[in-house]
């Protein structure tokens, strides 16, 4: 076992010349917003997760954003999500001056429990939105069941979740909305960007209006030969729409998905054989029933195995070189969702306790054989010289 000289990324995106081929393209054409190359990402990105309509857009944050306003939130309302998220998926529900209700998760996935949403429903819950951390996909046939008989929509935060799939199906086309995102650490990059995904003509076509200011034709039309200089505002809107520029990124991604996605299985693998072995650690959760995308690899510590706690256990992987991170911080103990709402840690004794002792291994196409050794190797030594 020897120390890695160079530092190991957290994560890394996985790009080449096909990304600068696409985006060359795009410069070279004179289209560098949205035009034909946007189009065209979205046409392959439904097709790839099997959805009727992909509107894309420059941010998951904008697609949940628009997705909520197209299901028509308004003040007062409640939507139902877990604490265990980034800090989008709530924010979302904020500006509509809306609440989120926050319901715990199972101990074993870190996604929303649906044994827990029946009782957090009231007369104004006008949505649910699970989140598929990690790229595993949220039980999502029993929301179903809840959503439907209440007659509510369900919006699924998949910003993990390409290529996942759930009973057989791919996460895009399960839902009323599904929201993506393409930030530049997640499975696919476009730098900045999300893509909205639905089966209803309706939604589609309010999120395509509200992404570009609420203007009620294709307005990238409006410069071409077949396009006619009139438009007409029907609602403020917002400027939400991806760039041609980071369209050729993202179909360039698309064809290297599968690939990426194949990678980052095999590294699940090795860290599962690997830590399985360990009764300091559990490794990452992960279904029969479902494809884990595998865009963070969550492993937990068992602290009462162990002399040292979660921090420590970071420092000592920084120590060696390994960059690793926490995913996530409970909404509920950050001070607004705390102050405005008035949650305890123990409000919420699964997040708390599960965020207590996680820690995100690297997990990206790029890492090389020897790089995922590394990771094996430094958490293999810190457990093995701090065990009980
Ligand atoms: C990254 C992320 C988002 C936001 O995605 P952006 O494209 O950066 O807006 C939303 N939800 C979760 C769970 C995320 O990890």
């Amino acid at each position: 076992m020897t120390m890695r000289k160079d530092f190991l990324p957290f994560a890394l995106p996985d790009l080449d010349e096909s990304e600068l081929a696409g985006i060359r393209e795009a410069l070279n054409s004179g289209w560098v917003t949205t035009g034909p190359k946007t189009k065209q990402f979205e046409s392959e990105f439904a097709s790839v997760v099997e959805a009727k309509h992909a509107v894309a857009v420059n941010s998951c944050t904008a697609a949940m954003h628009l997705a909520l306003d197209a299901i028509g939130l308004k003040q007062g309302d409640e939507v139902i999500t877990t604490p265990y998220t980034f800090a989008a998926t709530a924010e979302v529900i904020r500006y509509f001056d809306a609440r989120p209700v926050l319901v715990d998760v199972e101990p074993e996935f870190f996604n929303i429990d649906p044994a827990r949403i029946e009782p957090a429903l009231t007369e104004r819950t006008k949505a649910i939105m699970p989140v598929h951390i990690a790229g595993l996909p949220a039980d999502l046939d029993r929301v179903h069941e809840i959503a439907k008989h209440r007659g509510i929509p369900v919006i699924e935060d998949a910003a993990h979740a390409f290529p996942s799939r759930y009973r057989g199906k791919m996460v895009g086309a399960l839902s009323d909305v599904t929201c993506f995102s393409f930030y530049a650490t997640k499975t696919i990059t476009t730098g900045e960007g999300g893509m909205i995904c639905t089966e209803s003509d309706a939604l589609a076509e309010r999120c395509r209006i509200m992404a570009l200011h609420g203007i009620s034709k294709e307005a990238w039309k409006r410069y071409t030969a077949e396009g006619t200089w009139y438009y007409e505002i029907i609602a403020p809107g917002y400027k939400y729409n991806m760039t041609d520029v980071a369209a050729a990124m993202g179909l360039a991604q698309l064809r290297k998905a599968r690939k990426m996605y194949e990678r980052r299985k095999e590294i699940a693998q090795i860290y599962h054989k690997a830590f399985s072995a360990l009764g300091e650690l559990q490794v990452a959760g992960d279904r029969t029933d479902a494809q884990h995308a595998w865009h963070l690899y969550m492993l937990r510590l068992n602290l009462d195995r162990l002399r040292i706690n979660r921090a420590e256990f970071m420092e000592e992987l920084k120590k060696r070189n390994i960059g690793a991170s926490v995913h996530f911080i409970p909404l509920h103990i950050h001070p607004y969702y705390r102050d405005t709402f008035g949650y305890h840690p123990e409000d919420l004794p699964v997040a708390y306790r599960e965020y207590m002792r996680e820690v995100s291994l690297p997990i990206f196409s790029k890492m090389s054989g020897d790089d995922v050794q590394s990771v094996v190797d430094a958490v293999t030594a810190i457990v093995v010289a701090n065990r009980r």
